[in-house]
């Protein structure tokens, strides 16, 4: 007999040999229906596969990642089995899941493909899944694995196993095609109900461009059918929402390729806006005792050396900017923290001046790909909302629950109202590659799990997730299309007050390092605006808004009046512009909507002799007309509720 440990702790025992299909059957039936593969000792296997010795088994299924990637990448396995049906001599490179879905490179020889073909090739797809085959596994050796592929005239796979060790190398077969794979697999393919073929692109093989050109085939399924329409509705309005196109509409910022890639342009609504938000969050941090500091963009070498930024990214970076005589090289700033170490060596801190918070709009240079770059997401230049703090380690969880609440009132005030919070900690097996004490680590760890539980986040715990330097919280936000994105971040770090040696006197009058939090709720303002662009479809709440009316009169005649109703609402602290464009009523409120501008405040014959204003709500239509006093007193209240 074996042990089975079960993830909730429990330990079933059963004969050796048995499968995690068979302990999901033991269970229940219902289980094992929805059972695509399991985690054996960490390690995703074939839910068929015999368990041979005692193991901790999770079983996966669609709701687990590892459950979706397992789905998809044998979805490609299908996908290639109808390409080589539909298309005899096809040959095959390699064919991975991805985050949404998988690929499969393949080589059409002389035929040209086109998505014209797609709708076959699903059609295809779903006869062979509903023929229930069957993905089994079997160990083969080198040379059998280099005759089979010699036969089949297949150089990609040949090229593979190249690569492979014997002893290594397994088959999978199911239907009429054989792939080289290590799998896991999902037990039979009648799992696949649903299929769509999103795109067709170019892929080198390997990535190299010496070599010859594949098409890869983009795919996506799915267990039901329902969830494809879902999927595929998600997609059409992430489309509207993209904050690529929403952001030009918006006249938000733009990019210039004259300026560079990658290096976003705040326009002056964009502007606003983020002011808005740095004001927003800055009025917060002041409450919760931080101090603004302001450092340069760039730092000297000798910082990073320091910092270990120099090893670890030098190269990787953008190259040091040299002084034209003294020699020097400065880095362009990558992070705040080394500068914020060196404040806090400005004076000499006594365990009572501790926690000290030092916040910073910092804005910081990474280098990335240029393929890599996208939107506001991925930026070669961004604004972090960052903020160090310095204190004792008995301090750390206070901290801790300080700038949860911080956080969740960021979340709150901007309507991110479904989120978690992952806890990373150390892998308990490896603890020698991670730098710091094991006093300190436990006790942030515990630190970190109490301030969580105690503001009632709800948390996953992930053991080998930590930084080297220390344990961290990253809070992971669900926009409203149900799409997750890795927002605010706190971590603890003992590798930094280590190499600038910092310090601070304890009670017993000795020297002590403090330990450093860095933390930033919304991570970079590039990446959150986007995010929160696509959250709202542009519709940011009132008190966000850069141009929160927009007055429209209907010819010039009402012109100073728009004015005097301008002036008065902005001496109420809210602002909006007039449009004083030569255009008919109808096309200015056209324009409005397109740049969701909140409230349209129409202004004519009678308005003007009665001192009102008719009323737009963006998305809603009239309100009818009221006095400027009734409209200030609304928007007033919408902006403090
Ligand atoms: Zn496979
Ligand atoms: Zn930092």
């Amino acid at each position: 007999m074996i042990n089975i440990t079960l993830p909730d702790g429990s330990l079933r025992q059963y004969e050796k040999g048995t499968s995690s299909m068979q302990i999901a059957q033991s269970i229940s039936e219902g289980l094992a229906r929805n059972v695509l593969a399991a985690e054996v000792d960490g390690q995703v296997w074939d839910a068929g596969r015999a368990i041979e010795q005692d193991a901790h088994v999770k079983l996966l299924t669609w709701n687990d990642l590892q459950g979706k990637a397992t789905f998809w990448h044998s979805s490609a396995h299908l996908m290639a089995e109808a390409l080589e049906a539909l298309y005899p001599g096809t040959k095959f490179g390699i064919g991975p899941a991805i985050e949404t879905g998988f690929y499969y490179d393949v080589d059409f020889g002389d035929r040209v493909f086109s998505s014209d073909e797609f709708k076959q090739i699903e059609d295809k797809m779903l006869e062979l899944a509903r023929t229930k085959e069957e993905f089994s596994r079997k160990a083969v050796s080198k040379a059998d694995a280099i005759d089979y592929f010699t036969e089949k005239g297949d150089e990609y796979k040949l090229d593979l196993i190249k690569d492979l060790t014997d002893g290594s190398i397994t088959f999978y077969t199911q239907g009429n095609f054989t792939d080289l794979c290590r799998g896991p697999h999902i037990p039979n393919t009648s799992f696949i109900k649903a299929v769509k073929l999103m795109s067709v692109a170019g892929a080198y093989w390997r990535g190299d461009e010496s070599r010859k050109q594949l098409t890869r085939i983009y795919a996506v399924t799915f267990p039901k059918a329902s969830e494809l329409t879902e999927y595929l509705h998600m997609l059409e309005e992430a489309k509207k929402r993209d904050h690529r196109k929403l952001g030009k509409e918006m006249e938000l910022f733009a990019f210039s390729e004259k300026v560079g890639m990658g290096l976003p342009l705040w326009l002056p609504k964009g502007a606003a806006l983020r002011e808005r938000l740095t004001n927003f969050l800055q009025k917060a941090q002041v409450k919760a005792g931080y101090e603004q500091v302001i450092t340069p963009h760039i730092g000297h070498k000798n910082l990073y050396v320091t910092s270990g930024h120099y090893e670890k990214y030098g190269a990787d970076s953008f190259q040091p900017i040299k002084t034209p005589q003294e020699g020097e090289e400065f880095f362009l700033k990558p992070m705040n923290c080394p500068h914020h170490c060196e404040i806090y060596k400005t004076k000499p801190r006594s365990y009572k001046d501790l926690p000290v918070r030092y916040a910073e709009f910092g804005t910081v240079y990474r280098y990335e790909q240029s393929g890599e770059l996208h939107g506001l997401t991925r930026v070669r230049g961004f604004t972090q909302d960052d903020a160090h703090l310095f204190c004792r380690p008995d301090q750390v969880k206070d901290e801790f629950k300080k700038v949860i609440d911080l956080v969740l009132y960021v979340f709150g005030a901007l309507g991110f109202e479904d989120y978690t919070a992952q806890v990373s900690l150390r892998d308990p097996n490896n603890k020698a590659k991670y730098i710091g004490t094991d006093e300190n680590w436990a006790l942030a760890e515990s630190s970190i799990i109490e301030a969580a539980a105690e503001k009632g986040l709800r948390t996953v715990v992930e053991y080998g997730e930590a930084a080297f330097y220390g344990p961290k919280l990253d809070f992971m936000v669900r926009d409203a299309l149900g799409r997750k994105w890795q927002l605010g971040t706190i971590q603890v770090d003992y590798n930094l007050p280590e190499r600038f040696e910092l310090e601070y006197t304890g009670s017993d009058n000795q020297k002590h390092r403090p330990v450093m939090i860095h933390r930033a709720p919304f991570g970079s303002l590039e990446r959150f605006v986007a995010v929160l662009i696509e959250h709202c479809a542009g519709n940011f709440p009132l008190w966000l808004s850069p141009e929160q009316f927009i007055i429209l009169p209907i010819s010039e005649k009402y012109e100073d009046y728009a004015k005097k109703l301008s002036e008065s609402l902005k001496d109420s602290d809210i602002c909006g512009l007039i449009d004083f464009r030569d255009e008919k009523i109808g096309r200015k409120i056209r324009d409005a909507e397109v740049k969701k501008i909140p409230y349209m405040l129409i202004v004519g014959e009678k308005e003007t002799a009665e001192g009102l204003v008719s009323v737009r709500k963006h998305g809603e239509g009239d309100l009818g007309s009221m006095s400027i006093e009734e409209f200030k007193k609304q928007i007033i209240k919408e902006i403090t509720v």
